[in-house]
């Protein structure tokens, strides 16, 4: 008999004396990928893991479309199809004492603890989210807004590591570049000062200059681009091509 705890935002899966314990929807999104806990859909009579993991793979394709995360979302989208997999689900549940008294799911097969761990996951308010750095669908462990999943990958640093290391490395770039920005426009603004730069050539540096700032803010222009045009790209009076007034003279 495969038993089923819900104790929060963990589930614990036991069979005979073998029990697993993982955060509710860990186990739904890790078929067909690697581990970091023991696999307690193995447990079932009716596993097959090829077929479990493109029934599993289906399902969250479906249900990262739902554009509210919710039980009642839930029960919408499954309402309207024919194998339902949350609505009507008649499990047998007991409530077991141990260290506290905890709802107990017996469970016969493998869909059902899936269907068990979605809808926990939902009660639980975590949304289904793909992560940015591995792909893979995951339940934010922590914050909602997490874009990382807690995966491990082969380097041995989880996506969430990864993640926060790359959003550093992105912000302290992205201040770099704020900085070269203020320095190329008040050295701008000195050469106008003296004449070199009209105050028409000035404006329309600068009008150019904040739309390739906020093209870069917003990511659509790359760091590597918005540099190159920082440094490059230089107003130099007509008709001279090139004079000591060219910006990159001053800043390098
Ligand atoms: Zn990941």
């Amino acid at each position: 008999m495969i038993k089923a705890y819900i104790n929060g935002g963990t589930i614990t899966v036991t069979s005979g004396k073998k029990s697993t314990e993982y955060p509710v929807g860990a186990g739904a999104v890790s078929l067909g990928g690697k581990w970091d806990f023991e696999n307690p859909y193995a447990h079932f009579s009716d596993y097959n893991e090829t077929e479990l993991a493109k029934y599993a793979r289906g399902e969250l394709s479906k249900l990262i479309t739902l554009e509210e995360f919710s039980l009642d979302a839930l029960a919408e989208f499954d309402a309207g199809r024919k194998n339902k997999l949350y609505i009507s689900k008649n499990f047998t549940m007991t409530l077991e004492y141990s260290d506290s008294v905890l709802p107990c799911f017996i469970l016969n097969e493998t869909k059902e603890l899936f269907a068990l761990e979605i809808m926990t996951a939902v009660a639980a308010g975590k949304p289904l989210k793909i992560c940015e750095n591995c792909g893979g669908y995951f339940f934010p462990s922590g914050r909602t807004d997490s874009v990382y999943c807690d995966r491990v990958t082969d380097n041995g640093y989880s996506c969430k590591k990864i993640g926060a290391h790359r959003q550093y490395r992105r912000n302290s770039r992205a201040n770099e570049l704020k900085k070269l920005y203020d320095k190329v426009t008040k050295h701008n603004r000195y050469l106008k000062s003296k004449g070199t730069l009209s105050a028409y050539q000035y404006n329309n540096w600068m009008k150019e200059a904040s739309e390739k700032y906020a093209s870069f803010k917003a990511d659509k222009l790359s760091s590597a681009e918005f540099e190159a045009w920082l440094l490059g790209k230089e107003i130099t009076p007509a008709p001279r091509a090139r004079s000591r007034s060219s910006i990159s003279d001053y800043l390098l």
